[in-house]
């Protein structure tokens, strides 16, 4: 079909046909589960070491390599590999820590956990990403690390970050729970900071049901991090004399080991990984080369030829322009594209964090103050309007199915929902 002829359908929104009529479950079913997963889940069962430590050890290590990095220590999720993380890069009570607000909570919350604070910075209207140009002068004396967050598949500009983060001494925690497998620039994201650490959970590009890993070529920020959630398996690795004398006892008072099920899933999907997202990252490219000129839509991706990639497109999402619709609320737009049969279609993704109640106004430690300001000897707080890109995503983006597999003649069905109810915005207003 033509996009002239798209342009004279009648919207489903209207009564007319829908796009999308079919079910093609198949097509964005993920993590893929075969008999070798299966397999190697019973297997950890029938061994009767499920609390064990052997196959871990293993996943680690293969994990490690497989990134790029020297170590890698496994977490029962990634919030626990983020707190293990910010321990291990020096954050404590009274520290800063920069943070883009558009994220995960789990970017961020772990910081108070460890009696430091956040210092909120704005993302980059186009890549979502935190700006590098709104780093700089966040930074204090207090400021320990800052945490790029590679936001739904899109690599940081670390080439920036770095820089600003060295000139200042300061340390780069990646959150890498997006983009496992992603490029900046042809080199792996997670290999930038002296530390990352990132979610497998189920729903994640790299899923393994509920886990964890952190990544570092750091051996001190590698044996704090042990140390802190980590015991008795361990002790063997410490070299540290001080870390080696507290061993047995887990300096957060927290028990973070990787379940060996995950760990034997996790090895089996590290096989096929980079295969099943270079098929993605084709299925994705090709439904947005599809959508190329479509007005008031604008692809989520690194540019091609620019050697950074999406990595497996967690939670793909499209920037949506209202003005070259005339102004149609994203609202309306989405839902006339669930009409079409695109029934996920919603807008946004994270809610701003530096607008939510438990930013501003929790006492969660008792302290008789706000967590957030608890041990900062100014108020941080950062109110409505102090962000303006990270308070516009909820309205600028908007779901796009997540191809699994690059199947040209379905995507094109979908790319083809979107043009048509972009081609009839005037009759939707
Ligand atoms: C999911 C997620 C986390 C936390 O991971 P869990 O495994 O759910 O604990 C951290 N950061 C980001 C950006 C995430 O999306």
């Amino acid at each position: 079909m033509t996009t002239t002829d798209a342009a004279h359908e009648t919207l489903a929104f209207h009564g007319g046909p829908k796009s999308i009529a079919a079910d093609h479950e198949d097509l964005f079913h993920w993590p893929i589960v075969t008999p070798e997963d299966e397999q190697a889940v019973i297997d950890v069962l029938r061994a009767g070491s499920m609390s064990g430590t052997g196959i871990t050890i293993e996943f680690e290590n293969q994990f490690a390599s497989w990134i790029g990095r020297e170590y890698a220590q496994g977490y029962p999720n990634g919030t626990m590999a983020l707190l293990a993380a910010f321990y291990a890069a020096g954050v404590r009570r009274g520290d800063e820590v920069i943070c883009p607000s558009m994220t995960y909570w789990a970017s961020a919350m772990p910081v108070l956990q460890l009696g430091g604070t956040l210092v909120f910075a704005d993302n980059d209207p186009d890549t979502l990403c935190i700006d590098p140009a709104d780093i700089e002068h966040r930074i204090t004396d207090r400021t320990k690390a800052i945490v790029p967050v590679h936001y739904l598949g899109h690599p940081c500009d670390m080439d920036a970050i770095c820089t600003i983060a060295q000139k200042h001494n300061i340390a780069v925690v990646e959150d890498v729970s997006h983009a496992q497998g992603g490029l900046y620039k042809g080199r792996k994201v997670g290999t930038f900071g002296q530390i990352a650490a990132m979610s497998l959970m189920a729903s994640k590009s790299f899923a393994v049901g509920e886990a964890g890993i952190l990544v570092t070529d750091d051996r001190q920020m590698l044996e704090t991090a042990v140390s802190f959630a980590n015991y008795a398996r361990h002790n063997a690795l410490l070299t540290n004399e001080t870390l080696k004398s507290h061993s047995g006892i887990p300096l957060g008072g927290c028990k973070g080991r990787m379940n060996q099920i995950c760990a034997a899933m996790g090895l089996v999907q590290l096989k096929y990984y980079d295969d099943r997202i270079a098929e993605i990252q084709k299925a994705m490219n090709r439904f947005w080369d599809l959508l190329e000129g479509c007005p008031g839509i604008r692809a989520h991706r690194t540019p091609p030829g620019s050697g950074s990639t999406m990595g497996g497109w967690y939670c793909a999402r499209g920037l949506y322009v209202a003005q070259e619709l005339g102004g149609l609320p994203i609202e309306q737009f989405c839902e006339a594209v669930r009409a079409e049969g695109l029934t996920d279609c919603m807008p946004g993704a994270n809610y701003p964090l530096h607008l939510h109640p438990v930013f501003n106004d929790a006492d969660i430690f008792g302290d008789g103050k706000p967590t957030r300001i608890a041990f900062s000897d100014r108020d941080l707080r950062q109110p409505a309007g102090s962000l303006p890109h990270a308070e516009a995503v909820p309205h600028r983006i908007f779901w796009v199915p997540w191809f699994k597999h690059d199947r040209a003649d379905v995507i094109e069905q979908y790319a083809a929902a979107y043009r048509k109810v972009a081609n009839a915005a005037g009759r939707l207003l």
